[in-house]
């Protein structure tokens, strides 16, 4: 469920017109809802009422400092995988004891500064990683506090550009290594252990691969703890998927998810923390554009949109679905036409929809495309020069612009040319 629906006739966020925004803001735009972040945030919190947990937010999907302010307010704890990103969660008012640092490729400097900086654990992936960790720790005279995040060879059965969890992606370590791994960890210096993480993969639509992974997870905390090591929280990484589109979809709820948690590994004593990122903020967002032509081809019509490929990567990405919706709404059973929707880019990947039947529009008229709230801003770049795309927040009746469209002033200014010559 989210809060973009059709009142009077057009498409709102909450209590407030999209063409009342794309007016001050123009197009292309992103604009997420504050209702709908907090509902998603507050089922997460709700599935896992009955066990002592952590709800922390990955940053990733996005990372609007704005966004990042009202969950850190309902007390969402942040996942972070970059330094960046951490700088982000505190300039958002998180502590750094609500903040987990995840990732493969974490630098010293990285770690330097949330060590810093107060950090709720290292989520770490490697053994060399482990090394540099203490090293850094010991420097500081700090005490790194750390899980190591396993790699349970689970099919996540998602897509495979998003599937983490198999032995052949580069996340984590082996679960069958995790025994010598821990006691490395114990015997070096600066680290303190604090549990198990595991994360499989994004947009999984079913909960088997999860309650396989989790199932694994739990037997390595009876050996670890047989072994001496404390473990005391489990973090169970993000993941659960988002329907794209209206019809056929049913992923988990994550009521079903926090209950086989529950089931799985309730009776271990350990905090439950989880990661997700899609599922709070997928369709808490739309991107929304502006027609430009229709343009006959050959043997199908092109739909060109101001929105493209750089504001908008999942598509031309993963071949990602995104529902498509005029912002005036359609006469119910009115005509509707097949369009190719693409956008001014110069490649042919940029392309949205091949054959989405529409209602018919033409220039000037605004469509949304929907759940694009999650991994839509944040992998936006500025290819063909075209500005970053703006991003707007949206709470009640109120709007406000969360990160404005740079003018080609500032984007000029970026480059230098040495004096050289
Ligand atoms: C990407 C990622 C997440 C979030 O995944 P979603 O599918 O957006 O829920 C959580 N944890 C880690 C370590 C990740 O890399």
């Amino acid at each position: 469920m989210d809060h973009f629906l059709y009142k009077n006739g057009t498409l709102m966020a909450e209590d407030v017109l999209l063409s009342e925004i794309a007016a001050a803001v123009g197009t292309p735009f992103y604009v997420y809802s504050a209702a709908t972040l907090t509902r998603h945030y507050k089922l997460f919190t709700e599935a896992l009422a009955p066990l002592p947990h952590q709800v922390c937010f990955a940053i990733k999907s996005l990372s609007n400092v704005a966004v990042l302010k009202l969950l850190g307010d309902l007390g969402a704890g942040m996942d972070v995988v970059s330094v960046g990103e951490y700088l982000r969660a505190k300039a958002a008012g998180v502590p750094g004891d609500r903040i987990v640092f995840s990732g493969v490729g974490k630098k010293a400097d990285e770690m330097r500064i949330a060590l810093q900086g107060g950090i709720r654990q290292f989520n770490v992936e490697s053994e060399p990683e482990l090394a540099v960790l203490s090293g850094v720790a010991t420097s500081l005279g700090l005490i790194a506090p750390i899980t190591i995040r396993v790699n349970p060879d689970v099919d996540a059965k998602t897509h495979e550009k998003i599937a983490t969890g198999k032995k052949e992606n580069k996340f984590g370590i082996p679960i069958s290594r995790a025994p010598e791994v821990y006691a490395l960890a114990a015997r070096l210096p600066g680290l303190k252990v604090v549990g198990i993480d595991v994360h499989i993969g994004s947009q999984l639509t079913e909960l088997a691969p999860f309650e396989e992974a989790y199932a694994k997870v739990a037997a390595l905390t009876q050996t670890l703890r047989a072994a001496g090591h404390q473990i005391d929280r489990l973090d169970l990484g993000g993941g659960l998927g988002i329907p794209y589109t209206r019809s056929n979809e049913a992923p988990p709820l994550p009521m079903d998810y926090g209950a086989m948690i529950k089931r799985v590994l309730g009776h271990l004593d350990c905090e439950i923390e989880i990661e997700p990122g899609r599922l709070i903020s997928g369709n808490s967002g739309v991107l929304v554009s502006s027609v430009i032509y229709n343009k006959a081809g050959e043997d199908r019509d092109f739909l060109i949109v101001d929105a493209a490929m750089n504001d908008l990567v999942r598509p031309s990405m993963y071949g990602a679905h995104h529902d498509i919706v005029p912002v005036t709404e359609p006469a119910t059973g009115g005509a509707t036409q097949a369009y190719d929707v693409v956008g001014p880019v110069c490649e042919t990947g940029d392309t949205f929809a091949k054959g989405r039947a529409l209602a018919k529009v033409g220039p000037g008229d605004l469509i949304a495309f929907r759940s694009a709230g999650a991994y839509g801003a944040v992998m936006a770049s500025e290819y063909n020069t075209r500005p970053l795309v703006p991003e707007v927040l949206v709470k009640g009746d109120q709007f406000a612009v969360i990160r404005a469209r740079p003018t080609y002033d500032e984007i000029l200014k970026r480059d230098s040319i040495p004096e050289w010559l």
